[in-house]
């Protein structure tokens, strides 16, 4: 998403100043997280009370529906929205489509610039696992994995820009393939991110 401000020439600021819009990337995992959205969201008025805030991410997948709470801010996107999160903006409109139907991974625009010398790739997204604890599924929706060419090519980019770690993150990233249409596993992403040239190391984390 900050590709995105940045391309279209946004200044970007850090959260507790002063701004026109205040993105709030948030999680739903545990009580904590959604206390923490719900107090960031309740900050941005009382820094600027003419500001626009936008809600995107898990915690509006769980909330939507529930117009009492809805109320409370200019613009909820869904996970699947926040590509488009400019467009709603200038829309002023809020999107939450069925995350539970999305059957591809949708390929968000990949960074020209490494930003520090360790990075994260996200290779897939979702989880069918359904662990009876666990919200996941339902705001993230089924697994979708990203094509491995995308990833390696990611890869190369980054490295070029002095990108010396890559960690390589999903939501179940144990899953990665099993919904491509050809045979591919997360050894083989492991495998082929590895060989790129100049990488030092690869990590893996499940987020
Ligand atoms: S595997 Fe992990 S993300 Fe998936 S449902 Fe279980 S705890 Fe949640």
């Amino acid at each position: 998403m900050m590709e995105q401000f940045k391309n279209n020439d946004y200044e970007i600021v850090d959260f507790n100043e002063f701004a026109d819009i205040y993105i709030v990337n948030s999680c739903s995992v545990t009580n904590l997280a959604t206390r923490k959205t719900r107090n960031m969201l309740s900050k941005t008025k009382k820094i600027n009370n003419q500001c626009i805030t936008v809600l995107v991410g898990c915690y509006a997948e769980e909330i939507k529906n529930d117009k009492t709470i809805e109320a409370k801010f200019d613009i909820i996107l869904g996970n699947e929205e926040k590509k488009d999160i400019l467009k709603y903006i200038d829309m002023k409109k809020s999107e939450i489509n069925d995350i539970s139907i999305v059957s591809k991974y949708i390929q968000n625009n990949v960074l020209e610039k490494g930003i520090n010398i360790r990075q994260s790739i996200k290779i897939e997204d979702g989880c069918d696992n359904f662990c009876s604890y666990c919200i996941i599924p339902y705001v993230r929706g089924r697994v979708r994995s990203r094509d491995i060419n995308d990833i390696v090519k990611e890869a190369e980019i980054l490295v070029k820009n002095n990108v010396l770690e890559l960690v390589i993150v999903g939501i179940e990233i144990a899953s990665y393939g099993k919904d491509l249409d050809y045979t591919v596993s997360l050894i083989d992403v492991i495998e082929k991110v590895s060989k790129v040239k100049g990488l030092l190391r690869v990590r893996l984390r499940i987020n």
